[in-house]
């Protein structure tokens, strides 16, 4: 069995951080890729956890050196999904679960084909994410008007997903976002058939 990677997408505040702590607790051997940033770090968020926060020089230059296994400009800042670690816990059969944006959904999943399992999360309307993202306190209003326009174009993407998560209840999404993680690990396209059934029919 290989590894196989889980993409999250979603607008910001749809809940994503708080239902991949979920799976990552329910699921001892995942890994969550923790990507790069440009972002300015939010109060409450530690350098190297959620995100690595670095510049817009070192961004690029990693960039430049094919670091990233894809990286987007989301809300005016750089966001990069390192590829070395990655392959690393794929090569140990893990399952990697990561949060990227439609774009960068787009292209793993041109370079990843069916070893990813994507799920897009939302809330039930655009009215319950301006008051998730005002409650959270942690963005201007332009950020929020932002944030908010933004996820009407990614809304437009969600054909493009395996899944459709409308997070109305925090640990009923999270049961369900749980059942698709391990439900993914078990995809055929992961598993080496022709092995498999010689070994299984003791063909030598
Ligand atoms: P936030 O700033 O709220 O943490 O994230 C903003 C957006 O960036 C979210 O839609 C999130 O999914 C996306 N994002 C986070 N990390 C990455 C990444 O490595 N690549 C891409 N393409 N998007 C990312």
């Amino acid at each position: 069995m290989k590894g196989n990677l889980l993409v999250l997408s979603g607008p910001s505040g749809s809940g994503k951080s708080s239902l991949m702590k979920h799976v990552l607790q329910a699921i001892p051997d995942a890994y969550f890729s923790i990507s790069s940033t440009t972002r300015a770090i939010r109060e409450g968020e530690k350098e190297g956890v959620s995100y690595h926060f670095i510049s817009k020089e070192a961004i690029e230059q990693d960039m430049e050196a094919g670091y990233y296994l894809e990286w987007a400009k989301v809300h005016d800042n750089y966001y990069g999904t390192s590829l070395k670690p990655i392959l690393k816990a794929l090569h140990e059969g893990r399952l990697v679960v990561c949060d990227i944006d439609v774009q960068g959904h787009k292209i793993a999943r041109e370079k990843f084909g069916d070893v990813i399992t994507s799920v897009f999360i939302t809330t039930p309307d655009q009215k319950s994410l301006r008051e998730r993202l005002c409650f959270r306190g942690t963005d201007s209003n332009d950020v929020i008007d932002k944030r908010l326009a933004n996820a009407v174009s990614e809304m437009t993407c969600i054909k493009e997903y395996d899944y459709l998560l409308i997070n109305d209840d925090l640990e009923e999404t999270a049961h369900t976002l749980i059942a698709i993680a391990l439900a993914s690990r078990t995809k055929t396209a992961l598993t080496d058939l022709g092995e498999f059934i010689s070994s299984w029919a003791n063909i030598e």
